[in-house]
């Protein structure tokens, strides 16, 4: 069977593993090694730490068959999703050159912002709803979107923005944290990167720091491959194992995630305390329609607003089986009042809440009580 015409949890748990050896494991465990046996000429893929690794050769195979089945795209693995995100963006620009990033992604997105017009870089930038990055692409050299975005989750058409862009002549890169290559395939959409963070529902447990940027253009990712080693962003081999062995699951945890996230948000769409929700899954959320044509799935975030900041507060200390934590895609659910970090743009009753692998039942009674307990 190919790699295309597999379902989606088969190629989970096959992606990436090696041709079968006699007595070696499936997955061959983390190669621990600065330096390689070289001698005489430089030859071969593995010769000094920091430009290859066996174990990042694996889960690079295994991030790209899930990213682009069957198309033999080149993937690359970082340290973080912010360290695969500044590689494609310093990568790819250079003083004078202009960008576009979104208004409302990450938070991190604002310092990214600072640096990049310290060295000469203009910087536009446009909200994710509404395909509002059509009206800042004339002269640039790249649009970054960010689709569901983090934590607001707007959604904007990929494919419609893509072809926008290359029609001037600008590369399109796709931050696909939120929905995951099982979510989302913004390459098969016509960007020209698509990069994450593996930090989040990628890996899922919240123990691993990682990131990757795939894409089909050899020399543009070269100059990604040129910017991991200069700057030195890489993953250890025991992240980048501990990745590979967690994608195995990944099917199984999008499934149960994804499909609880819905039964809450509908759950939360009776309670009147709770406005401004969004859930890109939910029928009649704005971002619905664009997310039906370009999702698979729809990630298991969810947001919302409750009326005051100690409201927020006290919902959050309610909760049993939601930590209040930061960060997403977990197996165990997460909340947090999201304006505490001061950073996004949003009410002070903002809740972002991520949706764990416990049973539906369980998670939506707790939050309702908690909803219930809040209220005094
Ligand atoms: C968390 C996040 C990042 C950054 O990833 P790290 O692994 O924390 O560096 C980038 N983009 C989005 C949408 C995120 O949620």
């Amino acid at each position: 069977m190919t790699e295309a015409a597999m379902g989606e949890g088969t190629r989970a748990v096959r992606a990436g593993l090696p041709e079968p050896v006699k007595n070696e494991p499936t997955l061959p465990g983390p190669v621990f090694a600065a330096h390689f046996h070289l001698p005489g000429e430089v030859s071969g893929p593995y010769a000094y730490g920091r430009d290859e690794n066996p174990t990042w050769t694996h889960l690079e195979r295994a991030i790209g068959e899930l990213e682009a089945p069957g198309e033999g795209v080149e993937t690359l693995v970082f340290a973080s999703g912010v360290a695969a995100i500044a590689a494609v963006l310093f990568s790819q620009l250079s003083a004078g050159d202009a960008v576009v990033l979104p208004a409302d992604g990450y938070q991190v997105l604002p310092l990214v912002r600072a640096q990049l017009e310290a060295y000469g870089i203009e910087v536009r930038t446009a909200p994710t709803a509404g395909d509002a990055q059509l009206d800042a692409l004339d002269g640039a050299k790249l649009l970054l979107i960010e689709t569901p975005c983090n934590p607001g989750l707007d959604v904007c058409d990929i494919r419609r923005l893509a072809e926008a862009a290359h029609a001037r002549g600008a590369l399109v890169a796709v931050d696909n944290t939120l929905a995951t290559p099982l979510g989302q395939r913004p390459l098969a959409l016509g960007a020209d990167f698509s990069m994450a963070s593996g930090t989040k529902q990628l890996t899922g447990h919240g123990d691993v720091l990682l990131g990757y940027v795939a894409g089909r253009d050899a020399a543009a990712m070269a100059a990604v491959r040129r910017w991991r080693k200069i700057i030195g962003a890489i993953s250890g081999p025991m992240e980048a194992w501990l990745a590979h062995r967690s994608l195995a699951t990944l099917q199984l945890r999008v499934d149960r995630q994804n499909a609880t996230a819905l039964l809450l948000a509908e759950a939360l769409r009776e309670r009147p305390e709770v406005t401004a929700l969004r859930y890109p899954g939910l029928s009649g959320d704005p971002a619905h329609k664009i997310a039906s044509q370009q999702m698979r799935h729809y990630g298991s975030v969810i947001s919302f607003t409750l009326p005051t900041r100690a409201r927020a507060e006290r919902f959050l200390q309610a909760l049993r089986l939601v930590d209040d934590a930061t960060s997403f895609g977990g197996v165990r659910s997460t909340a947090e009042r999201r304006r505490r970090w001061g950073g996004d743009d949003v009410p002070e009753g903002f809740i972002r809440l991520s949706v764990g692998a416990e049973d539906p039942e369980d998670l939506v009674a707790d939050v309702l009580r908690a909803l219930d307990e809040s209220d005094r």
